[in-house]
């Protein structure tokens, strides 16, 4: 039997402590439950997936159906002398995965320490950092259509990865569950040091000798410096993309701002550090009430204590119209805003 919970406070479910409700609430400890929501016609529309509430802003309410991913467990379906495929459920936390990996010795996530969210999120955006993306080492995942009550299997590339993107936050956007994700890892694993403060980091050594368990150190030890705690000070990461320009735009501001940091991407585009323009805005660290850009990452948006989502939205806002007015570039959220 489904238990359906009703008016359920999200506040310890989103890191931005909002403390919106739920008009509905089921949590999803096993697919069998989504089969049983099916049948019931309780997947029709206004269904909202819900794991850590890392990457979400509430701006009110919700008016529907919240499942809250608690699918726990991992296996590993095939290993040979080189690799290994571990087949994860989507209410793994991330962090916790991470350190599996790393203490088994199983190289490729390792770069993605502490990021702070559930495993089936993980391919929504894409998550990313330090020079690694889940599209790196994803082989597959399985997911529930709301449509047909269905778990279908998507590869890599069926999932259109992109800079914090893929199908699911696109054309597939609220259409499925993710319920398992598989992972391609190795035994014999080299570092990646592409990041520059990593290379940095490890500048003493030759890169053959440096672990696996080393890199994720280091990447916990700049992450926390730079970065504030959500069960600290509430936030949701980064609140906006990197925005990528033309290299026409990136030309004239080049003209104008000689020292704008840029990354040149392989399509002629640059991107351009969306915490650096903000900066640029004398934004960083400015507040409004309990709402703010965090004094140390210009990226970060915290509530210092009772913002609203609503709240949040509207600076979020004003942050992009002043973006705009001083660099004519529009910054994108990467929080999904509901
Ligand atoms: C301090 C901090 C640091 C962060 N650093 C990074 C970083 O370095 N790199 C990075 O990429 N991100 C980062 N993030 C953002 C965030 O942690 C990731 O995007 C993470 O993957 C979100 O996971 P979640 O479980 O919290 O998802 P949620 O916030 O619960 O959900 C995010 C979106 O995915 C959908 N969703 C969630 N689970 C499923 C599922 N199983 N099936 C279908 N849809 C689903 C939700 O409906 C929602 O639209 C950071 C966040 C914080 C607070």
């Amino acid at each position: 039997m489904i238990i359906i919970k009703e008016d359920f406070c999200l506040a310890p479910f989103n890191t931005f402590g909002l403390e919106v409700l739920a008009y509905e609430l089921v949590m999803i400890t096993s697919t069998e439950v989504l089969h049983e929501l099916f049948k019931e016609g309780k997947l029709k529309e206004n269904i909202l997936v819900l794991s850590k509430g890392s990457n979400i802003l509430f701006t009110g309410h919700f008016n529907g159906l919240v499942l809250l991913n608690q699918l726990w467990g991992k296996e590993v379906i095939v290993e040979n002398d080189e690799t290994i495929l571990l087949k994860v459920n989507a209410g793994e936390f991330w962090p916790s995965l991470v350190e599996y990996t790393v203490e088994n010795g199983w190289g490729g996530i390792e770069n993605m320490t502490d990021i702070p969210g559930k495993v089936g999120a993980a391919p929504i955006q894409n998550i990313g950092a330090y020079g690694t993306e889940l599209k790196d080492v994803m082989v597959s995942l399985e997911a529930f259509n709301f449509n047909t009550g269905i778990i279908e299997t998507f590869t890599n590339e069926d999932c259109k990865f992109g800079y914090r993107s893929s199908i699911f936050k696109n054309d597939h956007m609220h259409k499925y569950f993710i319920t398992s994700v598989v992972f391609k890892l190795t035994k014999n694993p080299t570092v990646n040091l592409s990041y520059k403060p990593l290379a940095e980091a490890f500048k003493h050594k030759h890169i053959s000798e440096v672990t696996i368990a080393e890199v994720s150190a280091k990447v916990a030890e700049i992450r926390a410096s730079k970065l504030p705690n959500p069960e600290k000070l509430k936030n949701a990461g980064s609140f906006f993309k990197n925005p990528v320009i033309d290299m026409a735009q990136f030309h004239n501001l080049k003209l104008k701002y000689e020292t704008i940091p840029n990354y040149p991407q392989k399509d002629s585009t640059y991107k351009i550090p969306a915490g650096w323009l903000i900066e640029q805005c004398g934004l960083k660290g400015k507040r409004d009430g309990d709402v703010g850009v965090h004094e140390k990452q210009a990226l970060v948006i915290v509530n210092y204590g009772d913002a609203t989502g609503y709240d949040i939205l509207k600076f979020a806002n004003y942050i992009k119209d002043k973006v705009f007015e001083k660099f004519k570039v529009r910054l994108e959220f990467e929080v999904n805003v509901i």
